[in-house]
């Protein structure tokens, strides 16, 4: 197939990474272009509709399941990936991640004094607030005072969002859709924003298919949304399609020979969803959807975290257990429903694979220490329901993989990991990655911020080596 065009830098994938790196590189002169499989929406055009949302945002239509069909994975599919259906929760990672990732990757850089530059950067292309305190919903009411009933420790969330409007009476719920206000820092509002201005070209709805290293050019292929293969070339290219997309093209294009630990070290940060009924209204679903988090040092030690989170009906419909008129009955007292959840910092890495149509097969379970895990949470969100008054406790048994991270795992010794430390493919010295794929391990916190600074690292040393 003919070359259809020549640049100095492509990146697969338009989500969080691949947007923090089309505004470096593009703002340094280099010739860009970005490919993405999902389409591009603007806060007019987001989907309204949660069914419509999960199959126009997602892939595999909303979600995609691992082979024991007991987690559930949402990966997004859309210009600025994961940054639109996303809670823009942000935190730098504490010591207790580095410390753990510097342990299992042999790799220096992971430590607070290095990073905290990188994730001043970071921070400085955003808006970043906390929740105002006058428009905490009455979840938010339950989480704080069953926290304090027992003893535990909460904080408020920290979010990248510009000026949500409540006063108007503007719900955050609505932008897991995507956000009609363009007050969340979605990449289409930010870095995106200005890597196209800076001259970056945009492709969405083209899927790579094809990734092929030659002695001075990488190839890229694949497929556009009007059914035509066409071919690209790169002098560097940045892998930015996520855990699995990555994985998946990798593997697609027989790279797992020469990188052994490809699709390995996969992790997601398991989240269950508990529900509570209250005789009197909650209305979880209002004003801004999570403004807590766990800050208890113990919750950190036993390896989970809670956090004061609600969904759309669809979702919390799949989460309780009754069929019928029963299902229906419970439905109808959504208003009094309050939720947390407690998300397990994983131990027992999955593995990425793919079947022979090219389809991505996630293995993943959770070891006896993860069930442990899950548990101890579980129980702290008991207590804090007990203590505040609810009148039945609902476990949501399906867990949910919102963080996708690792499979392209980043360390120094080539046989155990897939990205060497300076951000390039072992191996392959023109192909570069710096998104959730890299994680070594599982942090525990939320990794966008953190996807974010490595980012801004790796497209900088890009820079500095050159073309
Ligand atoms: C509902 C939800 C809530 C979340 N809340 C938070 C939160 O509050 N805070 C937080 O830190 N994190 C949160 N996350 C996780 C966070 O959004 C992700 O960790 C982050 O988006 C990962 O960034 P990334 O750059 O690695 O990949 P993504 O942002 O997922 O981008 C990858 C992009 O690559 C595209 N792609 C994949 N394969 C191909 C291909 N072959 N060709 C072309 N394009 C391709 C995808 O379509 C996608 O758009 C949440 C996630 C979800 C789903």
């Amino acid at each position: 197939m003919q070359i259809h065009s020549s640049y100095d830098a492509i990146i697969v994938g338009g989500g969080v990474s691949g947007s923090f790196m089309a505004q470096e590189l593009a703002a340094a002169g280099w010739r860009t272009l970005v490919l993405e499989a999902g389409r591009s929406f603007t806060r007019t055009t987001y989907p309204a509709l949660e069914i419509d949302s999960n199959s126009q945002l997602y892939w595999g239509g909303g979600v995609e399941l691992n082979t024991s069909a007991s987690l559930a994975l949402l990966r997004p599919k859309v210009v600025g990936g994961g940054s639109i259906v996303n809670q823009a929760l942000m935190d730098r990672f504490d010591d207790i991640a580095l410390d753990s990732w510097k342990q299992e990757s042999q790799v220096n850089f992971f430590n607070s004094e290095v990073l905290s530059p990188w994730y001043q950067k970071a921070e400085n292309e955003l808006s970043i607030q906390k929740v105002s305190e006058q428009y905490r919903n009455g979840n938010a009411k339950i989480f704080a005072d069953g926290f304090k009933a027992n003893g535990f420790i909460c904080a408020p969330l920290t979010r990248a969002q510009k000026d949500c409007r409540f006063e108007d009476g503007n719900d955050c719920i609505r932008c897991l859709s995507g956000c009609p206000i363009d007050s969340k820092q979605s990449t289409p509002v930010t870095t995106l924003k200005k890597a196209l201005k800076a001259g970056c070209q945009l492709i969405s709805e083209f899927e790579v298919q094809k990734i092929e290293d030659k002695k001075d050019h990488t190839l890229v292929g694949g497929k556009w949304k009007n059914g035509g293969q066409y071919l690209f070339s790169a002098r560097k290219v940045i892998l930015a399609a996520g855990a699995i997309g990555n994985s998946r093209l990798l593997l697609q294009n027989d790279f797992k020979k020469s990188l052994p630990a490809l699709g390995e070290k996969f992790y997601t940060h398991p989240q269950y969803m508990v529900i509570a009924m209250y005789d009197h209204e909650i209305n979880a679903h209002k004003g801004p959807l999570q403004s807590y988090k766990s800050q208890d040092p113990h919750f950190r030690a036993k390896g989970f975290k809670l956090e004061n989170v609600f969904a759309p009906p669809v979702a919390i419909s799949m989460l309780l257990p009754q069929l019928g008129k029963k299902h229906m009955a419970k439905m109808k007292e959504i208003t009094k429903m309050a939720c947390i959840e407690v998300a397990v910092r994983d131990t027992n890495p999955g593995k990425i694979k793919i079947n022979n149509q090219g389809r991505p097969i996630i293995e993943k379970e959770l070891n006896e220490e993860d069930e442990k895990r899950k548990r101890a949470g579980m129980d702290a969100i008991h207590a804090i329901f007990a203590s505040t008054g609810a009148r039945e406790v609902i476990r949501g048994d399906l867990g949910i993989g919102l963080h996708l991270m690792g499979g392209c795992s980043l360390g120094a010794d080539e046989k155990k990991f897939v990205t060497a430390p300076d951000f390039t493919l072992h191996g392959h010295r023109r192909i570069v990655i710096a998104d959730s794929s890299i994680f070594p391990n599982a942090p525990g916190i939320n990794p966008s911020l953190t996807i974010m600074a490595l980012s801004k690292m790796a497209a900088d040393q890009m820079i500095k080596e050159g073309l």
